[in-house]
Parts: structure tokens; sequence; C-alpha cells
């Protein structure tokens, strides 16, 4: 980022813009400034040297460039329904252009006769090819605008368009904007610069726009993206080692008793080696002095529940208290039985405290917690309230954290003095690249094996003809024993059209199965009333559940074995990988069928193959990744981590990403506070940041 006064002089005032596109650009781009238009990158090149022959055209060009002649021109109808339609000929065969516009220009450009350069996107039609509206120059002036260039092109929208803010447009204002550049100045220091053979940052910004070369373009992109993310390094680094500096978190000396006789009484399994390398982690974090902010990663299945409670018995060894929070009634109510259940030889004092807690219950709570009796609280938000005053919190295990808001995590600092350690817990895989970003300043701990025994879902798509077969294996398998889900998409723009989806799939599913007990649950249900038919379910008081997507987190009935999706090409790749996970708990073959309709967008198609592909919620995360970009991606926005990348793309420049992280680690390695004299440019940029692209209090 260039701090210099560029970002300070109105848009408005450069040449070609003025006050009526200014005010275009600032709603549609949010350019208000020469340096924002600086900092408006092409999203493509077209090399401009390049002349294709008519012969030569196929069809998924996205563009030709062609010298030749007009051989003959027409011109029908009258006013709004005229159009102009030239024969235009290089002698290896002939396309036609057509304008249904601008057509009084066209032909005045057109009278010069000779040679034209024509560019444009070729479609077929009848046979041959056609150019609506192409660009068309004389040869003189194709020499004058574009020749032997590669030339950038910009994204703009239908309304500015209209004021003829073309790619081209801002292609113009942008080589007005050129002469500015001698206001950039460097935001790396020289050695920097030099050690990495970096760019320098104006001949960055010169070829970003108007590259010399291929080569040139590519070292101007790879500079500017190479900065945009080690910044964002440094910054979240930096936190980090403030964080540490500030926080001094509670010293858990030893494992103690409670843990051991959990571990050697209450386990009815060993422990995966991936479960205990986390242990390790958290075990390392927790002894060493600072306040722990670890978000441990883990697969659908993987064990996380078992690593969070072991890491509260570590805080109840030393003194202190604990709490699991989880985003839904549902899920608190699971764990609460879970850990209530495996920790009953030890006589721990669990509570559990959710919306739906009855006052006096609450109170009886809340006073057990602030006198310290109560030694691990699960509930749901409900724990964070005001009211709640541990006497002495020491751990605190968040689980599915993208329910929650970041916001709501950082009150549970306040609950202390000593802030309390943090376990964030996801079952939403995070691609390497997205994590090293929106977590970049938290330790990663991830299980990434699965207990042993586990049979891999089945994974089946079928079209609606195969309906029938589907209803038949579902009543096989319940027969002998077994219990499925068949779930229905949320149709978001229409609460009513969702619900009277899911009413229509109920009403199908009772007539298909009369001989069979079906719950249904879905989300306008009260938490009560959903409650009651999900444990009816879990307590095989129903064969099948037909629900929306309100069982997506978490919810653990190992009996069941079969997941139906309907339409499942409404749903995104990682609900599709947390519905799945739904099944496969248990030690019988599972299966997941994916019902879609015919018409398959290449997208959804692309979903379905990777469902049926693998099981791998890390390679799922990054086929998401790559299909819908990182803005998209579930708990990115409720992360509350708005990363404004102008130019890299966490879905495609992992690579850069891990260098810049790399580099960034070296440096703060050696210089956490930034305080030498060599890295004074680095903390300069760092001060600049934090005043403007994003809010980072947030991440804590
Ligand atoms: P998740 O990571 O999805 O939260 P859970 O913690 O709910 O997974 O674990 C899924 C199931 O696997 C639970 O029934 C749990 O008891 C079981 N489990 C956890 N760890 C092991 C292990 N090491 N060996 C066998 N089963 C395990
Ligand atoms: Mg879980």
């Amino acid at each position: 980022m260039v701090y210099s006064k560029l970002f300070t002089q109105d848009i408005k005032f450069l040449a070609g813009v003025g006050p009526k596109r200014a005010e275009i650009l600032k709603s549609e781009l949010d350019i208000a400034s020469f340096g924002d238009m600086l900092y408006y990158f092409p999203y493509k090149y077209v090399d401009r040297t390049k002349f294709y022959r008519c012969n030569e055209i196929r069809g998924n060009m996205s563009h030709v460039q062609i010298k030749g002649k007009i051989t003959s021109l027409e011109s029908v109808g009258e006013g709004r329904k005229q159009r102009l339609t030239a024969m235009f000929s290089d002698g290896t065969g002939i396309i036609e252009l057509i304008w249904f516009k601008g057509i009084k220009y066209v032909q005045t450009q057109l009278k010069s006769g000779g040679e034209f350069i024509v560019f444009g996107k070729p479609t077929a039609f009848n046979g041959r090819y056609n150019i609506v509206h192409p660009e068309l120059e004389t040869v003189a002036e194709h020499q004058l605008n574009v020749a032997g260039s590669i030339q950038a092109f910009y994204i703009t929208s239908e309304k500015m368009k209209r004021s003829y803010l073309s790619s081209k447009a801002i292609l113009k204002i942008q080589s007005n904007l050129q002469s500015s550049l001698k206001d950039v100045y460097e935001t790396f220091p020289a050695w920097f610069v030099e050690k990495l053979k970096l760019m320098s940052l104006k001949e960055a910004l010169k070829n970003i726009h108007f590259p010399e070369n291929n080569e040139q373009l590519k070292r101007a992109q790879f500079r500017l993206k190479f900065e945009e993310l080690f910044y964002i390094q440094m910054k979240l680094l930096s936190l980090r080692s403030k964080r540490l500096e500030k926080f001094k978190g509670h010293v858990f000396q030893s494992i103690g008793d409670v843990f051991n006789r959990f571990f050697h009484e209450c386990i009815p399994f060993e422990l995966t080696n991936a479960q205990k390398k986390v242990l390790r982690e958290i075990r390392k974090d927790v002894g060493n002095g600072h306040q722990m902010n670890r978000l441990l990663q883990g697969d659908v299945g993987s064990g996380k529940t078992l690593v969070a409670l072991m890491t509260m018995l570590m805080a109840i060894d030393n003194g202190t208290q604990a709490c699991l929070m989880a985003p839904t009634e549902i899920l608190a109510n699971q764990h609460f039985k879970t850990i209530s259940e495996l920790l009953k030889p030890l006589g721990l004092n669990v509570g559990l405290l959710t919306g739906s807690t009855k006052q006096r219950a609450r109170k009886e709570l809340h006073s057990a917690i602030e006198d310290g009796s109560m030694e691990i609280l699960i509930g749901t938000h409900a724990l964070i309230e005001n009211k709640v005053k541990f006497k002495n919190l020491g751990m605190v295990v968040v689980d599915e954290q993208h329910r929650f808001g970041v916001a709501q995590r950082a009150k549970l600092w306040n609950k202390n003095t000593i802030p309390p350690h943090v376990l964030v817990m996801t079952a939403t895989p995070i691609p390497r690249t997205l994590a090293m970003t929106l977590y970049g300043d938290l330790d990663v701990s991830v299980i990434d094996e699965l207990p042993p025994g586990r049979k891999p879902v089945k994974t089946i798509h079928y079209f609606d003809n195969k309906r029938k077969l589907v209803y038949d294996f579902i009543r096989k398998e319940i027969k002998s024993g077994r219990q499925a889900y068949i779930v229905y998409p949320l149709i978001e723009e229409s609460e009513k059209l969702d619900y009277k989806n899911l009413q229509d799939g109920y009403e199908t599913v009772r007539k298909v199965f009369p001989e069979f007990e079906i719950a249904m649950v879905h989300g306008k249900m009260k938490p009560a009333e959903k409650d009651a038919e999900m444990m009816r379910f879990k307590n095989k008081g129903a064969n099948i559940l037909v629900s929306t997507t309100v069982i997506e987190v978490g919810v653990d009935v190992p009996n069941a074995s079969i997941m139906v999706i309907e339409s499942s090409e409404r749903f995104g790749l990682s609900q599709l990988h947390q519905l799945r996970g739904r099944v496969g708990r248990g030690a019988d073959q599972s299966y997941c069928v994916l019902m879609s309709s015919y018409k398959l967008s290449k997208e959804s198609q692309i979903r379905m193959n990777t469902m049926v592909r693998t099981t791998d919620g890390f390679d799922i995360a990054e086929t998401d990744l790559k299909l819908r970009g990182p803005g998209d991606i579930d708990g990115t926005q409720q992360s509350g981590v708005g990363f404004n990348l102008k130019i890299s793309n966490l879905g495609r420049d992992g690579e850069i990403l891990q260098f810049a992280r790399n580099i960034a680690q070296e440096i703060m390695k050696e210089d956490p506070l930034l305080q030498y004299d060599k890295h004074r440019i680095f903390s300069r940029e760092l001060k600049k940041m934090k005043q403007t692209t994003f809010n980072w209090s947030v991440i804590s």
C-alpha cells in the first residue's frame, strides 16, 4: 500500500474523470482518490501484438484481433431497430461485424476505406463468425493506441458503461494517472527489495497497468501480491507477539490427578496419535506462562470433543474452572450428556446453562460458578452473559467456532483478571492458505486422523429418476435396524417456501414409508420442540428424520447410516460435507445419497464429483475455496476479518502466501517488536495499516 498524498487527491480532479464520473467511480467501485485508482488493478490482459487470421477463429476464443478490409456494408431498419452489418475479410475468410448502436460514428470511421484492425469476441452464427460491437481502428490509430502492447482490462459495471466508463476508458484514465507515479514511494526497505530481487513499487505500479512485456507483468504481479500478503502476515504475527507480551496466562504446572485418572480409567479406547499430538501441543501452551490461543481443526468425527474435555481437565487439575461453549442448544445438551457420562467416575461438578435453563436452576448455577464449586460449565452463549461470574476461569473451549462472532469470544477475555486459555474448535476444515490469513495469529493444531475402524461413507449421486431405487434402499437399511436422514435445502430468499419444501417432503416421505416412524425438525421450531424431535430420533423412536440443515453441526446418532440430501445442487460443498459427517459414526457401512435435478451448472457438477470422489475435508475445502473464493467460505464473514485483498487470491496464490509468511516469520523472530533500524519501514507501514485496511481489533 502506498500512503502518499495520492490518497488524498480527489479523483474528480484527474484528467478524464470530472465530478460526474467521480461520483460513479465512488458508488460503483469505491474509488475516491488518485491512489484508489492506481490500486484498481486489471482483471485480465490481452496480447495486442498477436493477430489472428479469419480462418483461425474458433468459437471458444475470448478475443481475436484481425487486420483486413471491409468488403461490403449494409444498414437495415430504422431508429432504435437499426442495425449495421459489415463483411470483413483478410483474404483467408470472411467474418461479419455488427453494430446496433453508434452507427453514424462507425459509418464515418469506415468511410476512409483501407485496412482496419478489429478486435472483439467472435460468436458462431449461421456457419460464420461474427463480432458484435468490435473495437475498430485504422492501422495508424492502432499504432498510436495499443501497438505492441499487452492491454489491460478492468471490470466495469452496467452503470459505468452507460456513462462511457468502459474498460478502455479506465485504461485511458490510468494512462493519465501514470505521471503521478512520481509521488509513489517505496514501501519496502531497499536492502529487502534487493535481497528478494523484487521489482520496485513504482515499476510494479506502472507495469501492472501498462506491461512492457509478459515477464515484466509477471514481476509486477508478484511484487504487488507479495507485498499485500506479506504485510497481512506481518500484522498478524506482530499482533501475536504483542499478545504474548501483554497477556500473562495461567501457568498449568503439571498434569494432575484428574487428568490421569480420566486417561486411565474413563476412556473406553486408545487415543489416536493425532489426538495425542494435539494434547501435547496444548500441554506445552498452557505451561509456558503465556495465554493460549489455539485453533483446533479436525474433520467431523475425528474426536475433538475428547481433546477438549481433556484440555479442560488440565485446567481443573491446576485449580481453575473450565467452560465449553456450543453454538446451539442441541449441541450444548449433547456435549453435556457425553461429558457428564464420561466424567461420572470422577465425581466432578458439571453444569449446563442454556437459554432454556429455568430461573431457579439458573440462580443455583450462577452461585456455584461464582463460589467455584462448579468445575465445568457447558452451554450456549448464555455462558458469556455478564451475570455469569466465574471464581477463577482458566480454560475456555469454543466449539464449532464459525457460528460464534469473534466479538462474543472476546467477551470471555474479561471473565477473569488473568485471561483464560482459549481453545477454538472447528469442524469446517479451512484450507491452509485461508487459515494462515484468517487465523494467522492463532496457533493451529490439526487432528488429521480418524479413530480406527471407521468405514468411509460411500457417496452416490443420483438424478430424480433413481428415486424409487433410493427409497427401496432406505427401506432395506431401516428394516435391518438402521436409521436415515432426509435433508431438504434451505431456500434463503423465501422462508415460507423453505418450510413448504420441507412440509411437502415430509408428506411424501410419510406416504412412501407408511410403516415407519418419521420425525421432523426445522429452524422455525421452538428449541424445546426441536430437541424433543431430535431425541426421539436419537432414541430410535423414529426411523427417519426429515429436516432442513439444522442438523448440520455436531449431531451425533451413531445408528444412522443413510444421509439423503434432496436438491443437493443447492448446497455448498462445506455444507454437504458437514451433512455427510452426520453418518458414518457407528460401526456400519454408511451411505450418502446426493439427489439432484438433471440441470446442473458446471459448478454444481464439480461439487457433486468432489463429494463422490473424496471424504477428505481439507481436500473438499480447497476445492470449495477455488470454486467460490475466500469471501464466501462459511465463517469468513462472521469471523469479522474483512481482508480487502486487491490483487491476491487466496485460492490461487497459496505459494506466494507461504513465501510471504516464511519471510515475515523470519523477521518477527529476529525482531518481534520491529525495533531495529533496518525494519523501520516495516513498522511504519504496519502502523498505517491499522488506520486503513481492516478492523484488527476483532481478532483476539
Ligand atoms: P468431532 O471431532 O466431530 O467432534 P467427536 O469428538 O464427536 O468428533 O467424536 C466422534 C466419535 O468418535 C465419538 O463417538 C467419540 O466417542 C469417538 N472417538 C473419539 N476419539 C476416539 C478414539 N481415539 N478412538 C475411538 N473412538 C473415538
Ligand atoms: Mg463435535
